[in-house]
């Protein structure tokens, strides 16, 4: 019987990449200042223009859930921890506050493009009383 070995050698790339940073020399691809060291900082994996492979492009975080929701709807965003590389080295808070991001953006992006999330839990809309006695009345008002 031929017995694999149990670590798979299989890593599936991921399109971000998140961990605190270690030097504080990367700048922000936003807002052009410098991610701090010790500070969580967010990459989004880019084409290489240089050569092979892909190149992280660091972010703050704040700056790079703004920038979710400028950019158009077909382009990438986080969608959970299975797209972060490094995720599972954050603490229990801060992937927390990171999936709270997440989800706020996600809401805030549909809001935004008028598109609805697909995940969204069975909404709630608040009871939208249309009178239309009051309707009506309003109307012989205005037309006068
Ligand atoms: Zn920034």
């Amino acid at each position: 019987m031929n017995v694999m070995s149990d670590e798979e050698e299989y890593v599936e790339e991921k399109p971000f990449a998140i961990e605190v940073a270690k030097q504080g020399r990367a700048v922000c691809k936003k807002c052009k200042q410098k991610c701090l060291q010790g500070e969580l900082r967010i990459a989004k994996l880019m084409a290489n223009p240089f050569g092979e492979g892909k190149m992280k492009a660091w972010h703050h975080i704040n700056c790079l859930f703004e920038q979710f929701l400028k950019q158009r709807a077909t382009t990438k965003r986080i969608s959970g921890p299975e797209d972060i590389d490094g995720w599972e080295n954050l603490s229990e808070d801060e992937k927390n506050d990171i999936l709270e991001r997440v989800k706020d953006c996600e809401s805030a992006f549909h809001t935004k493009n008028g598109t609805k999330a697909s995940n969204s839990p069975k909404k709630k809309s608040p009871p939208k009383t249309k009178n239309p006695k009051v309707e009506k009345a309003e109307k012989k008002i205005s037309k006068k």
